[in-house]
Parts: C-alpha cells; sequence; structure tokens
C-alpha cells in the first residue's frame, strides 16, 4: 500500500499546486472568518466565567489578590453606574420604587404601578 499512499500523496501535492489564487483567497478568507467566529465564541465563554466567578464571590467565595482586584473593580464601576442613574432620576424629577423599580414622581408618597410607599 506505500505506492498508493505516494501517489495520493503527489496527486494532493499537485492538486494544491494548481489550485488557482482565487480560490487559494476563497478559502483563507473562510478560514480567517472561522477563526474569528472561535475567537468570538472564546470570548463569550471567558465572559461566562467571569459571571460565575463574580456570582461566586457575591456569594462570599475568595479568589486569588490579582481576581479579587478585578472582582473589586467591578463593584466600583457598578456603584458608579447605581451614581449616574440617581443623578439622571434627579435631573428628570423621578424616584424610584424600592419594590418594583419603576419611575415614579418625586413627590409622589405611593408607587403608582405597584402603591409600595415611596421615600
Ligand atoms: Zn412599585
Amino acid at each position: 500500500m506505500e505506492w498508493f499512499d505516494k501517489v495520493k500523496s503527489t496527486v494532493t501535492k499537485t492538486a494544491k499546486f494548481t489550485k488557482d489564487k482565487s480560490t487559494e483567497l476563497y478559502d483563507i478568507t473562510r478560514m480567517s472568518f472561522s477563526i474569528n467566529e472561535l475567537e468570538n465564541k472564546i470570548d463569550k465563554l471567558f465572559k461566562n466565567i467571569g459571571m460565575l466567578v463574580y456570582r461566586d464571590y457575591e456569594a462570599g467565595a475568595e479568589f486569588s489578590e490579582d481576581i479579587d482586584m478585578l472582582l473589586k473593580d467591578i463593584d466600583a464601576k457598578y456603584e458608579e453606574i447605581a451614581q449616574i442613574k440617581e443623578e439622571i432620576n434627579n435631573i428628570k424629577n423621578v424616584s424610584v420604587c424600592p419594590s418594583c423599580k419603576k419611575t415614579n414622581p418625586s413627590d409622589a408618597n405611593f408607587c403608582l404601578s405597584c402603591g409600595e410607599k415611596l421615600n
């Protein structure tokens, strides 16, 4: 069967050699697209890992110092978002219901959506 493998190899090499440039370019583009798609999937998996780690961190799990620093950085960003949201609500003159999270006029005593007492 060695002669057959040799013939097969020669045929493959010849086929590669005779492939025209546009087909090669098409193949490379298609393969680059596949790499891109796989890299996007890896990014999503990394993001999912991060979300699971953050969930465990919130539940009290402990991590190494460098991971802990990143988790605390996320906490700081969440805090910044909450402050900006509060500023927006102040500008819009609304308050957020602590129960259902709907916005109400800042002078409302009870939530217009669920009836919860507002501060
Ligand atoms: Zn409410």
